[in-house]
């Protein structure tokens, strides 16, 4: 122990927006670092996923990588306006002159998952930060000293520490024996992702508004939230109770959907459909034993997307593991390498949880049947008219409380 120059680069399971910040940040930091991703280089990571990118997580991507925050700012959509109808009717609608702020960054941009991950590849290309593809971790035995990893590809890594960003699933997550706990949705809700670079949009396309429909005359009664992005619009649609999500998904009812909400123009348009239970979930511990492997992003913890917690958080998680390995690999003491990976830990549990709970604010809102809430959402429609905050309300508890995480001083998620 005692300096950043060291023989083996820091390992990273995963690529993505996890794995490839993490490795990012430990480069920014001046530690070497190399990525085991399982899928090949060819694979194809369809879906628009993560769109909404806080300001703050911007200013990472920039901190870490000078110029890749800006990048996704030039290709990302600032949407001017928030509207919000009742069974079909406006309750509420606000545009903002200059909705992205005055600040270097803008307050958000909303750019679809695929062109975040390519331009992070750009990055990790010119830092020189190598991905092994068909790698997928098979094995994890930590020591006191370091990391023993096997991969797929027949091939062993030694490594001082290793991070598990390999999403949900991950298995560096079950070799240090840790384990998920929390609950799921249960609502399942059906995501669609609907192209504009096509003929059929013409001369005037659906003005870029962020949208809630609450029990949608057009969609059956369903809630459908629609939010535009650099290329497309992404729809959340709701199922009920009763739905078959497998029929809500199809092409049919989909099509009458995106016809009844966007227009019959757009039915043409879908380029990627999925349909999910949302997890809260939160990993047992980030951290093994002896403190050399750390959990960050999906392998950590799994939310519902409405308040957009989801990647932004995971690009916090990355950024913290890669400074709480670059103080370790620094550290005289093993008593400081370690405490340094347990306040890892502990900051970033404390932000997991702040974030499941505000994502659960959002999930509970949005398929409660609790009466009071009933009673609040009738109330606030019957009044919106004349009383703008009763709209105001409606149009905001969708996505849950705004803040940050309160134990996160930087402001990220
Ligand atoms: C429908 C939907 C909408 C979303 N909307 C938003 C949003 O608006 N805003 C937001 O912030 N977030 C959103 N998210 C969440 C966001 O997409 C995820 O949080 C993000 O992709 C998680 O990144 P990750 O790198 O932790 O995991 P992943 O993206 O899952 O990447 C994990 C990587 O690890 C690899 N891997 C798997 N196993 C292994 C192994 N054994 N060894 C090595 N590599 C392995 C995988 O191939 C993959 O490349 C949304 C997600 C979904 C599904």
């Amino acid at each position: 122990m005692g300096s950043t120059d060291i023989d083996q680069p820091v390992l990273v399971a995963g690529a993505g927006p996890t794995g490839m910040t993490a490795a990012l940040a430990l480069h920014a930091r001046g530690v070497p670092a190399a990525i085991l991703e399982a899928d090949s280089e060819d694979r194809d990571r369809a879906g628009s996923r993560a769109i909404y990118v806080h300001g703050s997580t911007l200013k990472t991507f920039d901190r870490v990588s000078p110029g890749l925050g800006k990048k996704q700012v030039e290709e990302g959509l600032v949407w001017p306006t928030r509207r919000t109808l009742w069974r079909g009717k406006e309750v509420f609608k606000r545009t903002y002159d200059n909705p992205g702020g005055d600040g270097e960054f803008p307050h958000f941009t909303s750019i679809p998952q695929e062109s975040t991950e390519a331009y992070m590849h750009d990055a990790l290309e010119e830092a020189g930060i190598p991905i092994h593809w068909d790698a997928g971790v098979e094995s994890v035995e930590s020591t006191p000293d370091g990391v023993h990893v096997e991969t797929a590809d027949g091939r062993e890594w030694e490594a001082p520490y290793l991070i598990g960003a390999d999403g949900g699933g991950s298995r560096v997550r079950k070799e240090i024996g840790a384990e998920f706990e929390g609950d799921q949705s249960e609502n399942s809700f059906v995501i669609v992702d609907v192209d504009l670079h096509t003929d059929s949009i013409r001369n005037e396309p659906l003005p870029f508004e962020r949208m809630f429909h609450y029990d949608d005359p057009a969609a059956n009664g369903r809630n459908v939230m629609l939010v535009p992005f650099s290329g497309g619009w992404r729809l959340d649609i709701q199922c009920l109770g009763d739905d078959d999500p497998e029929e809500v998904s199809g092409e049919e009812t989909l099509k009458e959907i995106i016809a009844s909400v966007m227009g019959e123009e757009y039915t043409d348009n879908i380029k990627w459909t999925s349909t999910y239970k949302f997890l809260q979930v939160i990993a047992d511990r980030f951290v093994d034993e002896h403190r050399r492997v750390l959990l960050a992003g999906e392998a950590a913890h799994l939310l519902a997307p409405f308040g957009a917690r989801g990647m932004n958080s995971c690009v916090a998680d990355a950024d913290a593991a890669a400074s709480a390995i670059t103080v370790a690999l620094q550290a005289r003491t093993d008593g400081v390498a370690r405490h340094e990976v347990d306040l890892y830990e502990s900051q970033r549990r404390d932000a997991a949880e702040y974030n499941v709970w505000a994502a659960g604010e959002a999930l509970k809102y949005l398929q409660g049947e609790d009466p009071v809430t009933v009673l609040r959402k009738e109330v606030s429609a019957s009044l919106a008219d004349y009383f703008e905050p009763a709209g105001e309300y409606l149009d905001d508890a969708p996505y849950g409380p705004h803040e940050a995480p309160p134990s996160a001083a930087s402001g990220n998620y």
